[in-house]
């Protein structure tokens, strides 16, 4: 073990758990003492005992959070002190990197190298982004007759709930309650119970920063306990979700049976990268599809998991790819150097495990991988697996797998790759891979798909809107266009004479 290494473990045996939730300002067990164990999946030890809020824990967050809208103690401050507050609370992410950072490897399996580099970072800049933002956004005055004046203002919805997935854990938390704080909501935020921690420490920090108690509640559970009843709640007023289609399409019916509160979805996806045989940038391209379907551990929703490659360059393009494998060998997610770590739990395995035995058994030809790895680790590990032979109606083409596993498809000719790509009932991304210009604009239009790439993969950025078409899901995140969710637009009409 070499001395970095060394320091990250020897900091995992003393970091300090809280897994108590959030509510009021308060660091709170749950109401009834409910607990679950939360399991480290880098070597499946127990990481901490952590609050299993159902029902009743609910309730207390969304009455603290209304409580907290209602007396206007954060909805009533001037833009520019919610933005000062933001910046605070981005800077105090960045203070507490390494732990926070050695928090989300331990509870959700990435490299350190990742958690510490891009998540922390993304995350901290998400919430300056908007706090630098809300203080610049200006409201409207229609253009009526002169005897009368109509403004056009944007008010926040109230009580926001927050429910997040186990991927991402810190980023896609900071997704929603960014720019739903910078609007001036109260906010109820449901970590996923596979990833729990950093949320919670989220909720911590922004305390630390001067977000006023009751306006950040973090209530860690299980999602047919604590996530279903925020999303059943007739005092929410708006559910932002990020998670599964599944679980999305559940969200929306909630919301239906309730108080119709506003149901915002980022789901699944099953996203095609389309290489052209005249490809421009074919090492790019290579290292797009390989590193972006393996980064995460292939746990990333808009990881390209279908490759769809003119049949010219196929073999050669795979060569190239093959090689590139031996780059995410799963290692100990704590070494510096590792690059694929743990998937996030033994259930997670199990299921990338059974989507690799459908490839083989429905006659995709396993071109690397397909086995577990490190299992003398006690964690949850996958080699990077790759089949070519892939036909669209597999369900290892058709499924979102969210693991390391890539389906590699032959075409003959460019519109047949857009039929395919789109022969899915997701939307999130698409990549087109060639260097004529017009065909590249084309085939970006044809694409059903909320970001399309040309020659690029994953090129991302916070001041651009990231959601998906069809099942997918709805609304956006990141950019300004993410503060429609959170905001009522309302008219007021003065007369004048
Ligand atoms: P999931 O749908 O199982 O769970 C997501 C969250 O919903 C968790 O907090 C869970 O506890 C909660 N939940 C589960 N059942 C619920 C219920 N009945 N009522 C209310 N809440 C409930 O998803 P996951 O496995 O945590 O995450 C992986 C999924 O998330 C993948 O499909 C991935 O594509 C998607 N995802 C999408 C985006 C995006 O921006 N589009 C980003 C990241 C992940």
């Amino acid at each position: 073990m070499n001395e970095s290494n060394r320091s990250w473990h020897e900091r995992a045996a003393q970091l300090k758990i809280d897994g108590r939730a959030l509510i009021g300002g308060k660091r709170v067990d749950a109401i009834d003492g409910a607990h679950f164990d939360c399991i480290s999946p880098v070597d499946g030890r127990k990481l901490a005992d952590v609050a299993r809020c159902a029902e009743k824990d609910i309730d207390a967050a969304v009455a603290s959070a209304r409580g907290a809208f209602e007396d206007r103690r954060w909805a009533g401050t001037a833009p520019a002190a919610r933005k000062r507050i933001l910046i605070r609370f981005a800077e105090l992410l960045l203070e507490n990197r390494d732990e926070l950072a050695l928090t989300e490897t331990l509870d959700m399996g990435k490299p350190i190298a990742a958690s510490r580099a891009t998540d922390v970072n993304a995350a901290a800049n998400t919430l300056r982004w908007y706090g630098e933002a809300i203080d610049k956004v200006y409201d409207e005055i229609a253009p009526t007759a002169e005897n009368s004046l109509a403004l056009i203002t944007r008010e926040p919805v109230g009580v926001v709930g927050a429910i997040v997935p186990w991927n991402y854990p810190m980023l896609m938390a900071a997704w929603k309650i960014a720019p739903a704080l910078a609007t001036g909501n109260s906010v109820v935020l449901k970590p996923s119970e596979k990833s729990p921690l950093t949320a919670l420490r989220l909720g911590e920090l922004a305390l630390a920063a001067g977000l006023p108690e009751g306006v950040l509640n973090v209530v860690p559970g299980y999602g047919h306990e604590a996530g279903q009843a925020l999303a059943l709640h007739n005092d929410v007023d708006c559910i932002a979700f990020t998670g599964s289609t599944r679980v999305g399409k559940q969200i929306m019916q909630y919301s239906g049976q309730t108080n119709l509160k506003r149901a915002w979805t980022e789901l699944g996806g099953k996203s095609p990268l389309i290489v052209c045989a005249d490809v421009a940038y074919l090492d790019r391209a290579v290292d797009a599809a390989i590193g972006s379907i393996f980064y995460n551990q292939g746990e990333s929703c808009n990881a390209p998991s279908r490759l769809l490659i003119e049949r010219p360059i196929k073999d050669m393009f795979l060569e190239r790819a093959l090689a590139r494998v031996a780059d995410y060998a799963p290692g100990d997610p704590l070494e510096a150097r590792t690059t694929m770590g743990a998937l996030v739990d033994d259930v997670q395995l199990q299921t990338v495990m059974r989507y690799i035995d459908a490839g083989v058994s429905e006659g995709a030809r396993l071109l690397v991988g397909g086995d577990r790895a490190r299992v003398d680790s006690g964690g949850f590990y996958v080699q990077p697996t790759i089949f070519d032979e892939v036909r669209n109606d597999m369900s290892i083409a058709r499924e979102e797998i969210f693991g390391p596993v890539l389906s590699v498809l032959a075409f003959d000719d460019v519109a047949e790759a857009v039929r395919t790509a789109n022969a899915t009932p997701y939307g999130l991304q698409a990549s087109i891979w060639t260097r004529d210009i017009s065909k590249a604009h084309k085939v970006a239009r044809a694409l059903r798909a909320g970001t399309v790439h040309v020659n690029q993969y994953d090129e991302d950025d916070i001041t651009v809107p990231f959601g998906g078409y069809k099942q997918s899901g709805n609304g956006r995140d990141k950019s300004l266009h993410a503060l429609d969710k959170y905001t009522e637009l309302k008219t007021t009409w003065i007369r004048l004479d």
